[in-house]
Parts: structure tokens; sequence; C-alpha cells
């Protein structure tokens, strides 16, 4: 499942970030990462005797009390966990926010005008997928879109864009998978079912704390299909930032710990190349922000 690149690439991961991770359905801190794309993490439960349940998604609304117990986490009993271990870091959400045309070049590629304000969809929480899951292939127009993705920590409404990092627990990579013919089937266009399919959404590897990412204003990312790099850019490069997609969205819906939101992928998806590429089973997709890791999509 995990190949020689992504061994290089899970080394961007850097040892000194709070990362928490979804192993099996149980929260954890990770604290090692081997070139496997495996490690070593402490079970919250077990190492807080219980004051933290094991469930990730309970974990999103107490994250200001879990960042202080972090020393005494990263002293305790550690297990070794493989990469095909990791579920998504937040697995059920309550709601889960996509948002398209946030990169300049992509919204060139695409033929549309930069928006005045951000387009947003939905993808359904049915379609979260395990950072390193298969994808299933059901259809000729499946596309890629490597995406920053942001969990929501505390939340709320009607936050400031100037205090909204926050608000936000942490980072992952993500890949919101497009089905560009569903996608489009109406007239207005409506994103959701296109983006919603089966495993259409995979992210992790794991969570990095925002606190303890430096570059969160300017994180690389890099897609690679079958070795070969499709996408590559810099969050430094988004029409509307992170902060700015926090404020936008809470002055209109309230956001809930653990939700979910893919901030919009940069140029370089299969539907803008000449002629059109489109994902086929045997396809290997491998997605990197470097400071925070790389996940790896086998198409069948
Ligand atoms: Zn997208």
């Amino acid at each position: 499942m995990v190949d020689a690149e992504t061994t290089l690439k899970s080394m961007s991961q850097p040892s000194d970030a709070i990362t928490f991770a979804n192993i099996k359905g149980r929260a954890a801190l990770v604290v090692d990462v081997h070139s496997t794309g495996g490690g070593r993490a402490v079970d919250i439960e077990r190492a807080t005797n219980g004051a933290f349940g094991h469930q990730p998604m309970h974990l999103f609304s107490r994250w200001n009390e879990l960042r202080e117990i972090v020393p005494t986490l990263r002293a305790a009993a550690s297990e070794a966990f493989v990469a095909g271990d990791l579920r998504a870091p937040a697995p059920e959400p309550r709601q889960v926010f996509g948002i398209g045309l946030n990169y300049r070049a992509h919204a060139a590629e695409t033929g549309v005008p930069i928006p005045d304000s951000p387009l947003t969809f939905t993808k359904f929480a049915s379609s979260i997928n395990a950072p390193h899951g298969d994808i299933r292939i059901d259809v000729p127009s499946a596309d890629w879109e490597i995406e920053v993705v942001a969990v929501v920590g505390s939340g709320g409404r009607k936050i400031p864009e100037s205090s909204a990092w926050d608000s936000i627990a942490g980072i992952c990579v993500g890949q919101d998978i497009s089905d560009r013919v569903l996608q489009r089937a109406t007239q207005p266009p409506q994103f959701g079912l296109g983006k919603s399919r089966e495993g259409y959404a995979p992210f992790g590897p794991w969570l990095v704390d925002v606190a303890s990412l430096s570059n969160r204003d300017a994180l690389p990312l890099t897609c690679t299909l079958n070795g070969e790099i499709v996408q590559q850019s810099n969050s430094n490069d988004l029409i509307f930032s992170i902060p700015q997609l926090v404020a936008y969205l809470s002055s209109i819906v309230e956001l809930f710990p653990g939700d979910v939101i893919f901030t919009g992928t940069p140029s370089g998806v299969g539907a803008a190349r000449k002629p059109p590429r489109f994902l086929a089973s045997g396809d290997v997709l491998v997605s990197t922000i470097d400071g925070v890791g790389s996940i790896t999509n086998r198409c069948v």
C-alpha cells in the first residue's frame, strides 16, 4: 500500500509537531513517524485513565485542554502502528465543506472568472475515506484534487478573521475526488453528489495541530499520479485564505467541533489536461503537504 515515494515524503512531517491520529477508531498522539508511514503513538484514553475518551470526534471540543496535556501524553507508553491502521482524523463530522476555484491558476484552467466570494459546496460525510484508503472508480470521469484540509476545533458563529486560526484544531492532507460529469449534470450545477461517491474524501494521514505548524499560511502541496507530479503549489496562493474561509462560513452557518473544510485545489487537475486524463483502476495518487505528511490512494 505504501510505496517508496510515500516513504520519503512522510518524513516531511516534523517530529516536534503535535500530531493526532485516528488509529482503528481510537484517538492517539503520534510520537514517532517511521519511513513506512507508520510509527508509534500513545492511546489518549489509556494514557489519561479515561479523562479523555477514545472517540476522535470527542477531542475537538476539548482541543485546548488536550494541548495542555501533550507533555504528559508524550511521556506515556506508546504502541506501534502501521499506515493501514490510520483512519480519517475526523471520521464523523457534522459538516464537510468544499471550496471551489480557490487558487488563481486553477480558476484560469477551468476558464471561470475568479469568484467574489468563496464557491462553497458540501461533500457528504458518507464519502469520507481512510487516508491511505483505496478509491473505487466506477465512472470514466473521476478526477483528483489535492487540498489542504482544515479541521475545526472550538468552532462557533461569526468568528473574526483575525482570530480564526484559534478556532481551527489542525491541518490534514486531503483529496477532493470529483466525478466531473455528475458535478455538472444539472443546470445550474450542484457539486455535492459529484464530490461524494464512495471513498471520494480521503484525508489525513493524521492531523497536525495549527499551534505547532510554523508554515500554516504557506503550506507546500504536491500531488503525484503514478510517480509523476501533476499538481504542485502553495497555500499562500489561495484566493480566500483559511482564516477568511472560517470568517465567511461562520458568518452564515455555525461551525461545530470536528467539522471539515476542504479548502480548494490548485491547478493541474485531470479535466483541464489536453487531452483530459481521468482516474482508472491501478492509478496511485500520492498527496503531500510539507510539514504535515502524505496520503497514498490506490484506484481500484
Ligand atoms: Zn476541491
